[in-house]
C-alpha cells in the first residue's frame, strides 16, 4: 500500500464559543492522508490537526515534510508485510536530515502529519486508536473504555467576565464534567482571585479546579501569585512562567507545595528532561502537560513518557494538553492520568462526539476504526472539506 495524496489546509480557531471575541487571529493545520487501502469501498483517509495553541504549520508542512513523504519509496513507510503504514517508519523519513535542536515549530507540523498517519494505520487495521496503539506498542493490558477527563476553558471574557466564566462552569457540570481548568495571569491577582471564587463556587469545591497562567509571569508575579494562591487547595497550578526560565520555575515550586502543571510549551525530549532536571517538579504529586502532537507527534511524546517514568514519574502525572480526542487515545494506551477536553471553545474540534458520554469525570472512548473524528460532526465536516476542496 502507499500513500496516494496528503492534503493540507489552515482554518482558524478561536478560544471561545463566540469566534467574534478575539483570539489573536489564533489559527490550526488540518491534514488528510490519503491512501490506496480500501475499506467498506473507499479509500483510507487519516485525518489529523496540529493541536491548539501554536498557529499553523502550512508552510513547513507544504514544503518541507509533506514533499519527503511523497518522494518516500513505499517500503520506507509500510509495515514488513507491506500492507499498512508504520508511523514510527513514516516519522523517521519525515525527519530524515533535520538536526537536533532549534525545534521552533517544525515540531507542530510533524505532530499534525503523524496525527493523520496513525489515523490512516488504525483504519487500515480496522481498530479505534488507542487499541491499535496499545496493540503496536506492546501493552499487555487491554485499554480502558474510558478514561479521566476534565473541562479546559475559562479564558478572559471582555465584556461581563465573572457571570461569563460562572455561566461556562455550569455548562460544563452539565456537560458531566467534575474537574475544569480556567486561565489566569492577563489580570492583576485581586481580579483572578474573583475569577476562581466564582469558578470554584459553581465546582463545589477548589480542589476540582485547575489555573493556568499561560506562562505569563515573571519571577516576582509568580511569587505573589504563589503566595495567594497556596492557601486555596486548587488542583494544580499550571503554566507558571516561561517555559524555558527553569530557574524562576524552581523558585516558584520551591514556594507553592500544592500541585503544579508544566511541560505544554515544551516540545522534545531534550527539553522535558531540562524540566524534570531543572524545574523544581515533584514526581509524587506534579501534572506533566505535554501534548502528544506538539511533541513531534505520538512518535516524539512516547520516548517523552519512557524516559520521565523510567526517572520515577507515575503515568498518573500525564494529563496531556490538547483537548482533542486524539489524546484521548494516547491516554487510554498509555495508561496515563487523563486528558484535557475543551467542551465549548476551539471549534470544530469542541468537545466529543455524540455517543461518547461524559459522566462523573471520566469520558468514553470513540469506539470508530482510527481516532473517530468521523464521529464528531464539526470536526468530520471540516477534515471533509480539505479533502474535497483539493480535488
Ligand atoms: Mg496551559
Amino acid at each position: 500500500m502507499r500513500i496516494v495524496d496528503i492534503r493540507e489546509r489552515t482554518i482558524a480557531v478561536s478560544r471561545y464559543v463566540d469566534p467574534a471575541i478575539a483570539s489573536g487571529g489564533l489559527t490550526t493545520s488540518l491534514i488528510a492522508v490519503v491512501t490506496d487501502a480500501i475499506r467498506d469501498g473507499a479509500p483510507v483517509i487519516g485525518y489529523g490537526f496540529a493541536s491548539v495553541g501554536r498557529y499553523a504549520q502550512g508552510g513547513l508542512i507544504r514544503e518541507r515534510f509533506a514533499p519527503r513523504l511523497r518522494a518516500a519509496p513505499a517500503e520506507a513507510l509500510c509495515d514488513d508485510a507491506g500492507t499498512n503504514l508504520d508511523p514510527f517508519r513514516v516519522w523517521r523519513v519525515m525527519m530524515a536530515g533535520e538536526k537536533p535542536g532549534g525545534h521552533g515549530e517544525r515540531c507542530v507540523a510533524v505532530g499534525a502529519l503523524d496525527m493523520a498517519i496513525w489515523d490512516a494505520a488504525a483504519k487500515i487495521a480496522g481498530e479505534p486508536l488507542h487499541r491499535f496503539l496499545a496493540r503496536r506498542i506492546g501493552c499487555r493490558e487491554p485499554p480502558p473504555a474510558r478514561v479521566r477527563a476534565y473541562a479546559g476553558g475559562g479564558y478572559v471574557y471582555p465584556v461581563d467576565d465573572l457571570a461569563r466564566l460562572a455561566d461556562e462552569m455550569r455548562r460544563f457540570a452539565d456537560l458531566g464534567f467534575t474537574h475544569a481548568k480556567i486561565k489566569i495571569g492577563a489580570l492583576p491577582i485581586d481580579q483572578d482571585l474573583r475569577r476562581i471564587a466564582a469558578a470554584a463556587a459553581v465546582l463545589g469545591d477548589a480542589a476540582r479546579l485547575a489555573v493556568d497562567a499561560m506562562n505569563s509571569y515573571d519571577r516576582d508575579r509568580g511569587l505573589v501569585a504563589a503566595r495567594q494562591l497556596a492557601p486555596l487547595g486548587l488542583w494544580w497550578f499550571e503554566d507558571i512562567c516561561d517555559p524555558h526560565d527553569f530557574a524562576t520555575h524552581g523558585d516558584v515550586a520551591a514556594a507553592y507545595a500544592p500541585p503544579i502543571a508544566a511541560g505544554e510549551a515544551l516540545f522534545s525530549l531534550a527539553e522535558a528532561k531540562l524540566l524534570d532536571r531543572y524545574g523544581g517538579l515533584r514526581p509524587a504529586q506534579d501534572i506533566l502537560l505535554f501534548d502528544p502532537v506538539h511533541c513531534y507527534g505520538l512518535t516524539g511524546y512516547l520516548p517523552i513518557v519512557d524516559h520521565l517514568t523510567a526517572a520515577g514519574w507515575p503515568r498518573s502525572a500525564f494529563w496531556p494538553h490538547g483537548g482533542h480526542l486524539f489524546a484521548l487515545h494516547v491516554v487510554a494506551a498509555l495508561g496515563l492520568g487523563g486528558a484535557e477536553i475543551t467542551p465549548l471553545g476551539f471549534a470544530p474540534f469542541s468537545g466529543v462526539a455524540p455517543g461518547m458520554t461524559v459522566s462523573g469525570g471520566f469520558v468514553d472512548l470513540p469506539q470508530a476504526p482510527g481516532i473517530g473524528f468521523e464521529l464528531h460532526d464539526a470536526a468530520r465536516d471540516a477534515f471533509r472539506r480539505v479533502h474535497d476542496d483539493a480535488r
